[in-house]
Parts: structure tokens; C-alpha cells; sequence
């Protein structure tokens, strides 16, 4: 893995008008869930994406697909602005960058067998012409995520949770995408279940060389399968780091928090643990507190920080350590 970027987000936001009741519904103001996010991907690394529920990290990564319309900033794939695409172009991305799904029953069409489920992608992208081609290649897609290609002529109610994703999986795949986001991709899944996927798709993005947005809000998991992790609260990337500077030395109030929250394996080291406990609830994502978003909960709040919003800047070496927080130097964030 190189430091050579396929996905570049500046400066991205995806704001969701708030509307009156009644029949002229006027817009009234806006729910800012991505709101200035600058943010690179590696080819070939897996970076997760964390941050507690509702902080954005779904809709960033549906923005980064452009599965939702981002409403401000810019997304490069490999090279190319993709929020201006034509339809037609956009097609090629649809193939080349693709997401997993959080809920393997919902997104799975239950009229249509396993077989047919993962060649859609193959007959709408033009590949594997043919239905004997076609029934090769989702039989290799099959074994490649652990699943009998006998079972290409079942239905997805046949199957448990973890094997329905493991066919979602499959289906992703299908198209030879670059990038892969899975959007809280076992977090429906049973406990013992869900270290089996993570393992899954460890060793798919190994052996395929994928670039990897792995987006959950269980801190534990994104150690286990990333390079780096970037941290989101309230629509905004706080904190970004390998998995091992993070876990060793987070800089962020936020981010210290988070972690201080995961059990960790050895019993003297849980003994010991001290929880930071954050007070108060998430503010609205309509409502974003002036200054530092986190400063109403972040128990090192001083007095710039309700007027300042800082800006992400390097905290450790070669600047591949970076966080936004004026405890490191006040550097403002662009308007
Ligand atoms: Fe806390 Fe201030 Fe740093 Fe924000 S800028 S995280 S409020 S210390």
C-alpha cells in the first residue's frame, strides 16, 4: 500500500433541507450531515470509518459513491471529480465502486435466487456475456466468499444472516470493483457470526488488492480490520491515524473517549481502564454548536473553542497524523 490516493473528498458536505409543516412548506434550515469533510483513501488500504450513530459516517459514504447527491464540495475517484458525472459515466463507477449494505435481509431481492442475485451485476455491467459464462463466474464468486456454488437455485430465505452476506458480498464483487465501502456490514449479524465476515473480507481485500471504507460504530471491529481509521462526530472527520497511533496515542478529546469505551482483552489492563464518560447527548445535526461542534461535551473545552472551529492539522509525524482540536494550536477551518 502506497500513499496514492483513489478517493479524495474536499471540503464535502450533504445537507438535508428541513421544511414547515403545512401546505407551502418553506425551508426552514438544514441538517447538516456531512458538513466539510476532507478526506483521502489509499489505493489498496482498508480504512474504517468510525463514530457514534447518526455522526454522518452512512451518509458520507453513500456520498463518496455518490449513491446520495452531495449538496457542496468535491469527490475524485482515481483521478476524477465524480459529482458531475453524466448518467452514462456514472454507470462506469457503479461498477468499479460499489457499497455492502448493512441489512443482508433487506437488500437482498427475495423473488430472485443466489444465482441470479449475483449475476445481475454481470448483465447490467456487460460482463461474462452469456448465461453459461455468467453461471461460471457467479459459481467462482460463490467459492470465493465461502458459499457451495450449488447453492446459485436457493432463495435468500434459506439462508442465515451471515451467509446472506456473504452473498451480498459476493454480488458486490461481481463487477471487479476498486473500492468497496461497507456500510455497518455486520453489524446486524450474530457476535460469533460477525468475526467470521470481518475475517471475509480481511482476506478479500487482501487477495483482490480492494480499497476498503469500512464505516461502523463499533470501535473494536474497525481496529481489527484497518490501516487507518478516521473518526467523524457531527458530520465533520475529526481525527485520522494509522489503526496502531490511534489506538496508542488518540489526540482528540473525542476520539479518547471512544476508545476508552472498548473492554480490552487482558484482565489487569480492563482492571485498570478509566472511562472517560461524555455528558450530554449528540446535538442536533440541524443545530451545530458554534466554534468546535464537540465542545459542548468534550471535557477539555477552553475558551476558543466556542468561537474558533478548528481545522484538521498534523499532531505527529510526516502529517499522517492529523486532528482537529485547538489543544494542538488554534488553526481555524476554512469557511
Ligand atoms: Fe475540545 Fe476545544 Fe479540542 Fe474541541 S477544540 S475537542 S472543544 S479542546
Amino acid at each position: 500500500m502506497g500513499n496514492d490516493v483513489l478517493v479524495r473528498a474536499r471540503d464535502l458536505q450533504v445537507h438535508f433541507p428541513v421544511r414547515s409543516k403545512g401546505l407551502r412548506r418553506r425551508t426552514t434550515g438544514a441538517v447538516r450531515a456531512v458538513d466539510g469533510v476532507d478526506l483521502d483513501v489509499f489505493r489498496g488500504e482498508t480504512l474504517g470509518l468510525v463514530g457514534e450513530s447518526g455522526c454522518g459516517k452512512s451518509t458520507l459514504g453513500n456520498a463518496l459513491l455518490r449513491l446520495v447527491e452531495p449538496t457542496g464540495g468535491s469527490v475524485e475517484f482515481d483521478g476524477t471529480d465524480v459529482t458531475g458525472l453524466s448518467q452514462r459515466d456514472l454507470r462506469a463507477l457503479r461498477r468499479r465502486a460499489v457499497m455492502v449494505f448493512q441489512d443482508p435481509y433487506a437488500s437482498l431481492d427475495p423473488r430472485m435466487t443466489v444465482g441470479q442475485t449475483v449475476a445481475e451485476p454481470l448483465q447490467v455491467h456487460g460482463l461474462h456475456r452469456g448465461a453459461a459464462a455468467r453461471a461460471v463466474r457467479v459459481a467462482e464468486l460463490l467459492e470465493l466468499v465461502g458459499l457451495d456454488p450449488a447453492v446459485a437455485s436457493r432463495y435468500p430465505h434459506e439462508f442465515s444472516g451471515g451467509q446472506r452476506q456473504r452473498v451480498g458480498i459476493a454480488r458486490a464483487l461481481a463487477g471487479e470493483p476498486d473500492f468497496v465501502v461497507c456500510d455497518e456490514a455486520i453489524a446486524s449479524l450474530d457476535v460469533s457470526v460477525q468475526a467470521q465476515v470481518l475475517n471475509l473480507l480481511r482476506s478479500l481485500q487482501r487477495t483482490l488488492g480492494l480499497t476498503l471504507l469500512f464505516v461502523s460504530h463499533d470501535l473494536a471491529a474497525v481496529r481489527h480490520l484497518s490501516d487507518r481509521i478516521a473518526v467523524m462526530y457531527l458530520g465533520r472527520v475529526v481525527e485520522v491515524a494509522s489503526a496502531a497511533d490511534l489506538a496508542a496515542d488518540p489526540q482528540h478529546p473525542y476520539t479518547q473517549a471512544l476508545l476508552s469505551a472498548v473492554p480490552v482483552p487482558s484482565p489487569a489492563q480492563e482492571r485498570r481502564r478509566e472511562r472517560i464518560v461524555l455528558s450530554g447527548d449528540v446535538p442536533s445535526a440541524a443545530k451545530v454548536p458554534s466554534g468546535c461542534r464537540f465542545r459542548t461535551r468534550c471535557p477539555q473545552a477552553f475558551e476558543p473553542c466556542a468561537t474558533v472551529d478548528p481545522a484538521l492539522q498534523p499532531v505527529g509525524a510526516a502529517g499522517a497524523h492529523v486532528a482537529a482540536c485547538h489543544l494542538h494550536g488554534l488553526v481555524p477551518a476554512a469557511d
